[in-house]
């Protein structure tokens, strides 16, 4: 089991609500305690423990006892966080890049002897030639022996580095187009196709690249209500199926030219181009009410369960400095309709002063 100190899944707060720095602090200090190194993937790995989000990481973490090996937590990260494969595979992919320039280099390189070898033949018969007062025809005939030789084998030697140059940039080109269909992979959430956090993050960097998007940009939020309860009755793999579902209505839903990403375990993420703060507000309805018609439990189970539903926050660009400043406000949209119920959306623009506001702080407290 995970020692007393180390977070898991039970014990651990939601890190929502809670200050950044002091998870970050309990983190490091669970991972001080078990004597793991502070490396991005092993934070990452204890980061999601803590969260809760991920009960069998949870579970497996746990088995590795109070000391985890380094090997063991790598094969974790490989197994439950997708980049990291991805990320062994874009490194390799780098190293053969690397190779086969190396080995052009070398081609290059044994020209570049060649070549001088040569050119020192042609200078050494030239002055053999200059050198003399009288020319025989057999010299002659062996100087120009000695450099039609020379220059048939440059010439053989020439084609031979322009067919090992077209076999190496077939072999580039191949490596360039594995490494294509990787970097569309390492982008892309595995249970849903959606664009993943990390997609979606450089997404949402780009809307404030340029101030033209601006005025028609927003954020739309979606977070499946109750989904613990969903899970608890009727299992992760019915959980799974429903994610995967409610993926694939938003991914419908929303126009072909909107990044949809799922960026957390039941929530997702819709970047709006193009549309002023009325049509944003209806799409986030549009979504919601699809999501209550199109996703019975009863359809995973078999039995009636009741229609699955989500809360949606939503915030237009043109409302906040950055995209963590966007993200943070249709966050606190997202909160206010669970606040209010869930099952229902609510735009940044229209929350009370969220300090003051009673529902905020009943649901902070809940
Ligand atoms: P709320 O209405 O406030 O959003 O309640 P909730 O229960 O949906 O919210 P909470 O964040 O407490 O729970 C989310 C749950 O989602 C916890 C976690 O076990 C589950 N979860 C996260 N990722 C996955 C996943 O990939 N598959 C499944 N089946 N469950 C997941
Ligand atoms: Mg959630
Ligand atoms: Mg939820």
């Amino acid at each position: 089991m995970v020692s007393s100190t180390a977070p898991t899944a039970t014990t651990a707060p939601a890190p929502r609500n809670s200050n950044s720095s002091d998870i970050a602090t309990k983190i490091a200090l669970a991972m001080r305690a078990m004597g793991v190194m502070g490396t991005p993937r092993n934070y990452e790995i204890y980061y999601e423990v803590f969260a809760g989000s991920n009960s069998e990481l949870n579970a497996e973490l746990g088995a590795l006892g109070t000391r985890p090996r380094q090997d063991e937590l790598d094969r974790l990260s490989i197994k439950y966080f997708i980049q990291t494969t991805n990320q062994l595979f874009v490194d390799n992919v780098r190293d053969q890049i690397a190779n086969k320039v190396e080995e052009v280099m070398i081609l290059f390189e044994r020209e570049r002897i060649q070549l001088e070898r040569y050119g020192s033949i042609l200078s050494q018969s030239s002055h053999g030639l200059k050198n003399r007062e009288v020319v025989t025809q057999e010299i002659l005939q062996r100087i120009s022996g000695i450099m039609a030789s020379a220059t048939d084998s440059k010439i053989e030697q020439g084609k031979q580095l322009v067919s090992h140059m077209i076999d190496k940039s077939a072999e580039l080109e191949e490596v360039k187009s594995k490494l294509e269909e990787y970097k569309k992979l390492a982008d892309t959430d595995p249970m849903t196709q959606l664009c993943n956090r990390r997609a979606f993050d450089r997404s949402i960097a780009l809307v404030y690249d340029d101030p033209k998007k601006i005025l028609y940009s927003a954020l739309i939020l979606a977070d499946i209500d109750r989904f613990k309860q969903i899970n608890d009755r009727y299992g992760h793999p019915v959980g799974d199926k429903i994610i995967q579902h409610v993926a694939s209505i938003i991914r419908t839903t929303a126009t072909s030219d909107m990044v949809v990403a799922r960026t957390g375990g039941e929530e997702f993420a819709v970047i709006v181009h193009g549309l002023k703060e009325s049509a944003v507000t209806e799409l986030a309805e549009t979504i919601r009410k699809a999501v209550e018609r199109l996703v019975p439990i009863s359809g995973h189970i078999g039995t009636q369960g009741g229609a699955v539903t989500v809360s949606i926050g939503a915030c237009m660009a043109a409302q906040a400095e950055s995209a963590d400043d966007l993200y943070a406000k249709a966050d606190r949209a997202l909160y206010m309709s669970k606040a209010n119920g869930r099952n229902q959306s609510t735009q940044f623009s229209a929350l009370p002063d969220l300090t003051t506001s009673k529902n905020w702080q009943l649901y902070k407290s809940e």
